[in-house]
């Protein structure tokens, strides 16, 4: 049985609060539905001597469309359960893609207790370095992320490239999604396709002193198909081994009509969701079109390239991004 550290817990009742104890506890973690650091805790990854609960912070749960600086959005708050936030009618009809990410993270249970804000802020995963303590040591004392100073994944390399494994991540970076922050300077907001950097110890842009409080993503203003591609050997639990959003505006409501704007967005790569580039030449194309999805596929094959810091070769998971892009196109075009 893995035990967890000894560490002290402070249930703070509003954001305020939490930043107030962030501020004056350095070395202090949050802990939301604790999917992730608990799991992370009894790996031994991390030792902290306070955990800051959200979960009698009820200002973070809240979802509700309104308008904010002259455009239509959704607020999602960080507290919200993944089954929330799949569940809920607002996020269904306006970002299914979103709706089908939360929905798709790991089991019933695990979405009960998991929440939006531990997903988005979810810890990289790797293959060397999610294990106890005693497996890491047995292969001479871990790596970078843990107590060693190597990486196991890329030889001789000296920055962390363990993945970003997220479900909803990439999905709101091609939604637009902004993160909003609340911090001792006050709050702060970040394009969620900023949040990430490619460092695999330390993966976001938030402050140790900062909380995200709330989603924010822009309300759909053209007609619209999304879709959320997830690959993992199990149909339940298991984090994403492939993992890609898609986007695609249209100008009119019917996959026939010329998409004007799209973005495709793949994880588990490294540390960092990649925003695939150079798909100028879709625009102006109809969704059904097959030659947008050749064009699409041959993007993402040759952008996503998978590490071995994950289950599964990474030569079979760079095939499974394009085969796995290519039908969540076709599904979209044959649900018309
Ligand atoms: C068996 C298993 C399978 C899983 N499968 C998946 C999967 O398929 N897909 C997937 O995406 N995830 C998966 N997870 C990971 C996890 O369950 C989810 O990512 C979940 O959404 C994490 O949310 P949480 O509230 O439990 O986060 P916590 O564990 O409470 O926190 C996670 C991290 O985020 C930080 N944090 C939490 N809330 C905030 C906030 N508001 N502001 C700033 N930082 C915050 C914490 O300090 C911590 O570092 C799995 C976990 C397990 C145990
Ligand atoms: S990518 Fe390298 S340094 Fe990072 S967790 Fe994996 S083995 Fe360790």
């Amino acid at each position: 049985m893995l035990r967890l550290p000894q560490f002290g817990v402070a249930l703070p009742s509003n954001v305020d609060a939490v930043v107030a104890l962030l501020r004056d506890n350095p070395g202090a973690r949050i802990v939301a539905g604790g999917t992730d650091i608990l799991p992370n805790l009894k790996h031994r990854l991390d030792e902290p001597g306070m955990l800051i609960s959200l979960a009698q912070v009820s200002e973070l749960r809240s979802i509700a469309k309104l308008a904010h600086e002259g455009r239509e959005v959704v607020e999602i708050g960080a507290g919200n359960t993944l089954t929330r936030v799949s569940e809920d009618p607002l996020v269904r009809e306006l970002f299914p893609s979103l709706a089908t990410a939360a929905g798709l993270v790991a089991s019933p249970l695990i979405r009960n207790m998991g929440t939006l804000g531990g997903n988005v802020n979810l810890d990289t995963r790797c293959r060397y370095v999610n294990q106890t303590k005693f497996w890491r040591e047995a292969l001479g004392g871990g790596c970078l992320k843990s107590e060693g100073n190597v990486c196991f994944v890329v030889p001789g390399g000296r920055n962390c490239v363990a993945a970003m494994s997220s479900d909803c991540v990439p999905v709101l970076i091609s939604l637009g999604a902004e993160i909003v922050l609340a911090g001792p300077e006050g709050q702060r907001v970040v394009p969620a396709a900023k949040y990430f950097k490619a460092d695999g110890l330390r993966h976001t842009v938030r402050d140790d002193a900062e909380l995200t409080t709330k989603l924010r993503v822009p309300v759909p203003t053209t007609p619209r198909r999304s879709a959320y591609a997830k690959w993992t050997v199990r149909k339940s639990i298991d984090f994403p081994l492939v993992s890609v959003a898609l986007r695609f505006d249209l100008k009119s409501d019917s996959v026939d009509a010329p998409v004007t704007e799209l973005v495709v967005v793949a994880g588990v790569l490294g540390a960092k969701p990649r925003v695939i580039a150079k798909l100028d030449d879709v625009i102006g194309k109809p969704l059904s079109d097959p030659a947008l999805s050749r064009i699409v596929c041959a993007a993402v094959g040759k952008q996503c390239k998978p590490l071995e810091n994950v289950p599964y070769e990474a030569p079979y998971r760079r095939r499974m991004f394009e085969v796995f892009t290519r039908r969540a196109i076709a599904e979209l075009v044959a649900a018309g």
